[in-house]
């Protein structure tokens, strides 16, 4: 592991261009579960309720689960050392940007500015009629479904459900990345994930080096990752940044 470390931390100096491309895993130890697996949402939720379709015509029963989901749960969320240690590599200059498959907010609280939200963000709420957004922060989830203060059409929490499209800003910068990177650094995702798990695949084929961070062996590792750093985010990152700053 110590080999692969100093080996991860010298391509990630020498490298022109690096990002990090995050799942679920790495707010695993944010108390955040991942959607899949032993521990995982869909093993209580029923995944129905972030369907489009069936959330339109549903909103008021989809809400109940969606404020218990996202607003009571993990509204205390706070990003961990994982989070921290890839906005210090930012700051630093080793890192260019991160692509996230996940809607929780923690890289930018964590500090990280070079942010592509792959999937939306939780913390805003739009209104699918005038497309006003609102802040999560803002809204009484005591009366559910939250309304729009414009036309009173009902709010969608601001990521995408089943039946929705990529964010297109975030899915042109994120591909942009791909293309260019030298490193690729695959934190805590399964790679399960379509069109998300392209973002890696691009970047290999673009001739860049993929490290990833995970416990377990994932479609990535035999697909594409030349280094696996084995562990947990928290525990690999901290390593690789006292190697790195
Ligand atoms: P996933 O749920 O499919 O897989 C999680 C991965 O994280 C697994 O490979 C697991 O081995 C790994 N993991 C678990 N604990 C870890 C740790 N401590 N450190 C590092 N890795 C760890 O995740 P995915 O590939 O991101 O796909 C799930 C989809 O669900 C994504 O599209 C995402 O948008 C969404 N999601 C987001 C959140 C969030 O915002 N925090 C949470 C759940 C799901």
């Amino acid at each position: 592991m110590n080999t692969l470390l100093k080996e991860s931390a010298k391509l990630i100096k020498e490298s022109n261009f690096t990002f990090a491309f995050t799942g679920a895993g790495i707010s695993v130890e944010s108390g955040i579960p991942p959607f899949r697996g032993e521990h995982g949402l869909w093993n209580k939720y029923n995944p129905q309720v972030l369907d489009l379709g069936y959330f339109l015509n549903n909103s008021a029963h989809c809400w109940t689960y969606i404020r218990e989901i996202f607003y009571d749960f993990f509204a205390d969320a706070k990003p961990n050392d994982a989070h921290r240690i890839l906005a210090q590599m930012e700051r630093n200059k080793l890192l260019n940007a991160v692509v996230t498959q996940n809607i929780d907010n923690l890289h930018y609280e964590a500090g990280s500015e070079t942010v592509y939200e792959f999937h939306g963000n939780s913390k805003k709420l739009k209104c699918l009629k005038c497309g006003q957004v609102y802040d999560a922060r803002d809204i009484d989830f005591e009366n559910i479904p939250p309304k729009c203060v414009n036309d009173k059409d009902v709010l969608k929490p601001d990521f995408i459900f089943f039946g929705e499209g990529i964010p297109h800003d975030a899915y042109a910068d994120s591909f942009a990345a791909a293309e260019k990177a030298e490193v690729c650094i695959i934190v805590g995702s399964t790679g399960e994930v379509t069109p998300a798990s392209y973002v890696p695949r691009t970047a290999k084929q673009a001739g860049a080096t993929i490290i990833e961070i995970n416990p377990e062996e994932t479609i990535f590792t035999s697909a594409i990752t030349d280094i696996h750093l084995k562990g947990k985010a928290t525990d690999v990152l901290n390593q690789l940044g006292e190697l790195l700053f």
